[in-house]
């Protein structure tokens, strides 16, 4: 049987992106499961209307209103599909919040996401950009990713190598954006955990806390602390965290620009290629900490670009590309944006 779900018109999308802009959606309606979505699709008069698929915004900059249907994700639940002593498989709603899910795991001592602790967002987000932090990406624990597509309203199922992830990319931010919709996500996680601390701020944490034997709980918590600390909360000042990937560069590229800036820090990629964190470039051309109007460069993390109170995508796509220009011009590297602008 058909269902038909009710939807809102000429919606302000504010409470519904971190970066707090004001656009509106022409039509929004949530669905809260996969037959809700089916219908949705069959609806003879959505075929035509333009969609944008939202978990939580918080990796969205909207510069206008959108045109088209916003079908705001709300698909929960967590299933145990398969458990061995070393391992337990889990399928995740793609509604379901990630942080709530890493809590979850951690709780039940299930190893694997604990570095991931603190990202906002759902779980059908999470492998778009392949989420990651600290030295762990969604796709080391990603087993498949359930989706329908929009233009043919069936199922399909990705494994893990044709996400195609790589850094804070998948094919679903290239090859097939906009093209389907995940729906839930099926993770291993790991019963014997392999604990992942080279980044040097929770080493520092650790360091003091003096942690003996070292637990899931206790990365998780000083991952929650460094971020709480370091990271705008978009309740309290909008941002969609960083705005831009980190740059990775060819060797031969990185050892010349050493020549000219020998402070310039960098960290070896397995490939040979160096990764050259995007705050410190953009620190030094002068950003970090200032303020454009409306908008501005986060004063202790320069990757992430603010929403001061009114202001508008179209300002903060101005100010990024008002970076982006500095940086190429003092370092001849291009930024590319992280977040996805609509
Ligand atoms: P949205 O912003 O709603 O959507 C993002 C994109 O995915 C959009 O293009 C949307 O159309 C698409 N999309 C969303 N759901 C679906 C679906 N079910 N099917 C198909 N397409 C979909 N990211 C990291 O990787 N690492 C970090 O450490 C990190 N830290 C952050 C810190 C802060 C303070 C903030 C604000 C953001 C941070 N992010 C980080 C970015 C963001 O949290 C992630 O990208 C997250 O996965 C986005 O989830 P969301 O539900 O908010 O996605
Ligand atoms: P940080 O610790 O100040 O380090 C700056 C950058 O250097 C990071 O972006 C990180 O790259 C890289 N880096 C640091 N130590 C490294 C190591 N041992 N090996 C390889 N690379 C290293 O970074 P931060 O801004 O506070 O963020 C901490 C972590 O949270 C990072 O992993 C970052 O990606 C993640 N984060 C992401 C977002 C987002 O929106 N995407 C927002 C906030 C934080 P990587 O980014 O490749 O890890």
């Amino acid at each position: 049987m058909a269902l038909t779900l009710p939807f809102k018109k000429n919606f302000s999308l504010k409470p519904y992106n971190t970066f707090a802009i004001d656009a509106n959606a022409e039509y929004f309606l949530s669905v809260r499961s996969v037959d809700e979505l089916h219908s949705v699709l069959r609806d003879t008069s959505w075929t035509f209307t333009p969609k944008l698929i939202l978990g939580e915004g918080s990796n969205i900059l909207l510069t206008q209103d959108f045109k088209g249907l916003v079908i705001h994700n709300q698909i929960g639940g967590i299933e145990r599909l398969d458990e061995s002593k070393d391992a337990i498989y889990l399928k995740i709603g793609a509604g379901e919040n990630w942080h709530q899910f890493v809590l979850f795991c951690i709780e039940n001592n299930y190893a694997g996401v604990e570095n991931l602790s603190l990202i906002p967002g759902t779980m059908g987000a999470a492998p778009i950009q392949n989420i990651g932090a600290y030295g762990v990406e969604l796709k080391d624990c990603l087993v498949s990713v359930d989706t329908i597509s929009i233009e043919e309203n069936k199922p399909y199922t990705f494994n893990n190598a044709e996400c195609e992830f790589a850094y804070r990319d998948s094919i679903f931010k290239n090859k097939l954006k906009n093209k389907y919709i995940i729906t839930s996500v099926t993770l291993r996680l790991n019963k014997n955990p392999i604990f992942h601390v080279e980044y040097g701020a929770i080493q520092e944490v650790l360091k003091k806390n003096n942690p003996s034997p070292l637990s899931i709980k206790m990365i998780s918590d000083a991952i929650i602390s460094i971020r709480q600390q370091k990271l705008p909360d978009p309740k309290k000042i909008g941002n969609a965290g960083s705005f831009f990937k980190n740059p990775i560069i060819k060797k031969n590229i990185f050892l010349d620009l050493q020549k000219k800036f020998p402070t310039i820090p960098y960290f070896l990629e397995m490939n040979g290629c160096i990764k050259i964190p995007a705050a410190w470039l953009i620190e030094s051309c002068g950003f970090k900490g200032k303020r454009f109007g409306n908008v501005g460069v986060h004063e202790h993390q320069a990757l992430v670009l603010v929403n001061n109170g009114n202001g508008t995508g179209f300002e903060i796509k101005a100010l990024s590309e008002k970076i982006q220009k500095s940086v190429l011009d003092k370092f001849g590297i291009e930024l590319m944006t992280e977040v996805n602008i609509y």
